[in-house]
């Protein structure tokens, strides 16, 4: 038997969340069985533990997107026993069951070696969010994004995407700006690279097609009106790395910066980015980012108290990122 969150729904489509003991004869089928030390909560995670959007596809669920931990059993050559892997996306916690447990068993595909110099603990307190900030500097750079260029904005600055992606811009020597709701959080943000700071109000409502040319790129974790004017600040032929939704999905833009400043839009998914992509950017992230800058930006938190923490990720009263002691 082993501990996991659990997710069912009732006939009236009422969710719930409650931490069980499961045995592993329920585990779905995979050719990897992983015994999970870490775990975490991304956005999407608190999104399907509260039942706020329908992110989980199918019932009862583990959650979990990610995962890190140790592999128990293999049927895969490339995995044998006593290998330390990590997990993100795929599917995990949304249609297979996640990371939100002691065990979890899944497709040997999905999972990417444990870099040298990486632990599970480190892993996951970057987890999706932080692969994606470095999957973002990634597309940004194949841009042609340099720093010589001017400064790069970050939204939805103290979420977990936005605090990694400052920390690895800052240390490319990026000039960085901070787009955040908190402002009271500017000392942490400056600490981790950010120049400057901008008040989020002024990015969330409608503005004009064209503004001022103040960024050379930016990286937006928080879409709608925010990513409009974001596009519409980017000086000529910069790029924008657009990952989230955290304001919402619309996207209520012009084409004016695209087809008169030839800004680049340019979409990241790390759900479902191809293996060699992954492996790059987990490789750069132990690399880039020093254990420090991890250490200053995460809570490590029990198992039983991922829905509360859930509940106030989505509030917007997380700062960073959190990691979960699935055995503790
Ligand atoms: P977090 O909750 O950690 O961070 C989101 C941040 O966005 C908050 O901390 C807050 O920052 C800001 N924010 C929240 N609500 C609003 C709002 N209404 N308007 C403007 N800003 C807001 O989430 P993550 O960093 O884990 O994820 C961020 C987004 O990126 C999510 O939408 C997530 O789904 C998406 N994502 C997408 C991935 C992909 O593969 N494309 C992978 C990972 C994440 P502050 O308080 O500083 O303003």
């Amino acid at each position: 038997m082993f501990k996991a969150l659990y997710l069912t729904q009732s006939d009236d489509r009422t969710l719930n969340c409650a931490l069980t003991e499961l045995d592993e004869s329920q585990l779905p089928a995979g050719e990897v069985l992983v015994q999970v030390s870490h775990s975490t909560l991304n956005y999407k995670d608190g999104l399907a533990i509260t039942g706020k959007a329908p992110v989980v596809r199918s019932f009862p669920m583990v959650p979990g997107i990610d995962f890190a931990g140790t592999v128990l059993e293999s049927s895969d050559p490339r995995y044998k026993q006593g290998d330390a892997v990590i997990l993100n996306g795929w599917g995990v916690g949304e249609t297979h069951w996640g990371g939100l447990a002691q065990k979890a068993r899944v497709k040997a595909d999905w999972l990417v070696p444990m870099p040298a110099g990486m632990t599970a603990a480190k892993a996951m307190a970057l987890g999706t969010a932080g692969y994606t900030a470095m999957l973002c500097v990634m597309r940004l750079q194949q841009q042609g994004i340099t720093p010589d260029q001017g400064p790069v904005l970050v939204t939805g600055a103290n979420g977990g995407v936005g605090t990694i992606a400052i920390a690895l811009l800052s240390r490319l020597g990026y000039t960085v700006h901070a787009s955040t709701g908190r402002m009271h959080e500017a000392e942490h943000l400056k600490a981790l690279g950010a120049s400057e700071l901008v008040d989020r109000a002024t990015l969330s409502g409608p503005g004009k097609p064209l503004q001022k040319e103040r960024w050379a790129a930016a990286v937006d974790s928080v879409g709608s009106h925010t990513l409009a004017n974001v596009c519409a600040s980017i000086k000529y032929g910069g790029a924008v790395a657009a990952c989230g939704l955290a304001q919402g999905m619309d996207f209520p833009a012009s084409v004016a910066p695209f087809i008169l400043r030839g800004v680049t839009l340019a979409g990241v998914d790390s759900v479902m980015a191809p293996y060699a992509r992954r492996a790059q950017a987990w490789a750069r992230l132990v690399s880039e980012l020093p254990a420090e800058v991890l250490a200053s930006n995460t809570e490590t938190i029990k198992l039983a108290d991922a829905p509360a923490v859930a509940a106030k990720l989505l509030q917007g009263q997380v700062r960073g990122r959190v990691v979960v002691d699935v055995n503790a």
